[in-house]
């Protein structure tokens, strides 16, 4: 008898769901799902992923029936891939649900930074709006020049939403694409020379890791603002925390850290960045939706059909 282990804080209508429609095994973590006694792992043929713990080759063989690991969330990277692939079990994601949600905070994290809202909103509950003290001057955001490093779906949405406020978009992806129009940089600190504004898209990962580094920050120059919704990794955070401090960069807007939910205490004094708790996709709406296609793709793989969002 197969069955599918559901791993991670689900909501609780994602929880009922893998309960009802997939009689699944519920475990909070990847360390408790290991817990598991062998006769309960051995029969375990699907796993709904969701967390951030590394899922290597080891885990695998905790599952020696595994041939499903559904993931819940389009970047992938805590999965290692070609172990799964070596294994023969596949792996499957969330894409595209969660590109407008992912977009918006992008460009919302721009405007806050630009346009210092978190401190307008601190001016106005202090009183000293009210007792005639006036709010300094902030920056022209509309007509800027934006740099989206990574047009991949999520990358492409943020370059439409920055068009729509009059900015000439760049970018940078590993080969030239089919844009509106849109400047492509085939060297990343080419892009960063060539903008005002640059928004991280990347995948996380080995391949990307600390692809932002110093001489991309120094080309993004004094008046740079940095955005980053896709990992941590991607980033050189040591880098980026010197560049801000030394006010060799304008500000960031993140959504992402390394070594997240903890948050380096550098970022904290610095009032020149908006720092969110990676929630790029976290609404109720989208939430739901990436759940359903966790379960959509298990599903099919239960009944030997097409899995929708293959990613091996
Ligand atoms: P995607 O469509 O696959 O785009 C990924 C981008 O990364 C593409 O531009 C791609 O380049 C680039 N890339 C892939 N492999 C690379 C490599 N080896 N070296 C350099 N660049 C590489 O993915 P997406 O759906 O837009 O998602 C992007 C990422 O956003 C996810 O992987 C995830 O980490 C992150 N994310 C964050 C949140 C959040 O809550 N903050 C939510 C969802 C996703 P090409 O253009 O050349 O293909």
């Amino acid at each position: 008898m197969t069955k599918t282990l559901a791993i991670g804080g689900y909501m609780k209508i994602d929880e009922q769901a893998l309960r009802t429609d997939l009689d699944a095994v519920m475990a909070s973590s990847l360390d408790s799902a290991l817990a598991l006694d062998d006769a309960e792992r051995d029969q375990i043929s699907a796993i709904a992923y969701m967390g951030h713990a590394a899922f290597g080759p080891e885990q695998m063989d905790a599952f020696p029936n595994l041939g499903l690991i559904a993931n819940f969330g389009v970047g992938y990277d805590a999965i290692d891939v070609a172990a799964a692939t070596a294994r023969d079990i596949a792996v499957t994601n969330t894409p595209d649900v969660l590109n407008d949600d992912v977009a918006d905070l992008a460009v919302a994290m721009l405007l806050m930074q630009g346009r210092r809202m978190r401190q307008g909103d601190a001016h106005v509950r202090s009183g000293a709006w009210a007792e005639g003290e006036s709010f300094p001057l902030n920056r022209k955001m509309s007509g800027g020049k934006a740099g989206i490093l990574g047009l991949g779906r999520i990358g492409h949405e943020i370059a439409e939403r920055l068009e729509a406020f009059k900015m000439d978009v760049h970018y940078w992806s590993r080969s030239e694409k089919d844009t509106p129009g849109w400047d492509y940089h085939a060297d990343p600190v080419d892009l960063a020379r060539a903008v005002d504004f640059l928004v991280v898209s990347l995948v996380g990962g080995p391949e990307t890791e600390n692809m932002v580094d110093a001489r991309i920050l120094e080309a993004l120059g004094e008046n740079g603002v940095l955005i980053n919704i896709s990992r941590g990794s991607t980033v050189d955070e040591g880098a980026l925390l010197d560049a801000l401090e030394a006010g060799k960069l304008a500000g960031a807007g993140l959504d992402v850290f390394e070594g997240e939910p903890k948050v380096n205490p550098r970022f904290h004094a610095l009032d020149n960045v908006v720092l969110q708790p990676h929630q790029g996709s976290g609404t109720v709406a989208t939430r739901a939706a990436m759940g359903q296609l966790q379960r959509d793709n298990i599903a099919a793989f239960l009944a030997g059909r097409d899995l929708l969002t293959r990613v091996n």
